[in-house]
């Protein structure tokens, strides 16, 4: 494949923003609130500023660059974006690749003299990865309006900090919702494109270089308990027995041949844990978690009766006691149908090879669609990886996602 000027620029743009968050060997770190957020944000302002664009940062630290258009007419923005934040020693790409594709796409319309009827935003959300206070798109949930003030109050770092406390070293403050500057109308938007690094293999695999996300997959996460007896491992008849650990391979049995015949979710038993744990002793306690990942809200709904359903037949069959309890379940979120066909014509008519894929993991755009319509677009990720040092995405394949996404801007645009 050819190096274009794009390719050159996001590489450029892509080494640039991750220098001052790179430790040697160990891949990026970037916590948000961090030095190296700080002028990871000075780097997007610069560049956003060389497009003429205004660049603000909201209570909660997301940065948000507006470029208005002439005409007053049409106030809801066409928005691209993605998290500026990282995990603890991860890759170059994973967030990042995306901010860098959104600033290379209003680069190429500038170029081409593209004067959309919309005003165009880029957002670097903050504190995606849930790295600070353990909880996931935090940024995207604050601008959505999804958190409230008063709990994000409580929250602390694992160090200890408030995130109060490290907002006001930011410059920032939970009330100023808005940057004093920023136009009301910044949350008003005629889409939210996200352009992201795969993060898996399927692009790999089918040697395709762009993936339109069609949904991203759901999750939940269950902890199951069950209560029997312990006993003496020699002296107690198997008939005699309330063994809690039949209770959970007869769920894991069933689970996992249920997962084999239908083939659109993911179940995995990440966590057991036995009581007394010791060798020579009936358990008194089988303690286990199951994580379950569906496209299908249906399918995930059905399992989570079924497993409830399999936690009573085992504890009649082995006189079981047992508690079942869903912490976490998030339902799958569907991209907009116009948004991915949209972004699909325009890829085949630029000859890119694509396909529909969904998403295993959560992104920014599964909060951003409680407020506007939504989109994502994959890049491959060399041999699958992310999360660690050796993420890497090809810079001209990032190149293409930023085409296709400029033609999907003024294919949208024309038709206003
Ligand atoms: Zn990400």
């Amino acid at each position: 494949m050819k190096k274009t000027v794009s390719s050159d620029r996001i590489k450029r743009d892509i080494e640039d923003i991750n220098l001052s968050a790179m430790r040697n060997g160990d891949g990026i770190t970037r916590l948000s609130y961090s030095t190296e957020h700080a002028m990871a944000i000075r780097y997007l302002a610069y560049e956003c500023h060389q497009l003429g664009m205004s660049c603000h940062l909201d209570g909660i630290g997301n940065f948000i660059a507006r470029l208005e258009n002439d005409e007053t007419a049409c106030d809801s923005a066409y928005c691209l974006g993605s998290h500026i934040d990282s995990v603890i020693n991860g890759g170059k790409f994973d967030g990042t690749g995306g901010i860098i594709v959104g600033i290379e796409t209003l680069r190429i319309l500038t170029e081409r003299g593209v004067k959309t009827k919309h005003p165009l935003q880029l957002i670097a959300f903050t504190e995606e990865e849930g790295v600070r206070f353990n909880s996931a798109l935090a940024g995207s949930r604050f601008f959505t309006g999804e958190l409230d003030t008063e709990i994000l109050k409580t929250w602390r770092t694992p160090e200890g900090d408030l995130l109060e406390a490290l907002l006001t070293d930011f410059g920032k403050n939970l009330e100023d919702v808005l940057d004093g500057t920023l136009p009301k109308s910044s949350w008003n938007m005629d889409f939210f494109v996200e352009p992201h690094v795969e993060q898996g293999p399927v692009l790999a695999e089918s040697r395709d270089i762009l993936g339109i996300v069609t949904s991203i997959t759901g999750t939940s996460m269950t902890e199951i308990t069950f209560s029997g007896e312990a006993n003496h491992a020699g002296t107690t008849p198997m008939g005699s027995r309330k063994d809690p650990v039949r209770g959970l391979i007869y769920v894991a049995n069933l689970l996992e041949r249920r997962v084999q015949k239908s083939g659109n979710i993911t179940a995995t038993i990440g966590k057991i844990q036995l009581e007394p744990n010791v060798s020579n002793v009936i358990p008194l306690k089988a303690n286990f978690t199951v994580d379950l990942r569906s496209a299908e809200s249906d399918v995930l709904c059905t399992l989570l009766q079924e497993l409830e359903d399999w936690c009573n037949q085992a504890a009649q069959t082995w006189s079981l006691q047992y508690k079942i309890r869903t912490g976490h379940k998030v339902m799958p979120t569907e991209m907009d149908p116009q948004v991915q066909a949209c972004l699909m014509e325009c890829a085949r008519k630029r000859g890119v090879p694509s396909r529909f894929m969904t998403s295993g993991a959560g992104h920014d755009a599964l909060s951003m669609s409680a407020i506007c319509p939504v989109g994502m677009i994959f890049v491959p990720s060399l041999g699958g990886k992310s999360h660690c040092p050796e993420e890497s995405t090809n810079f001209d394949h990032l190149a293409l996602a930023a085409e296709v996404i400029a033609d999907f801007i003024t294919a949208k645009d024309s038709k206003t």
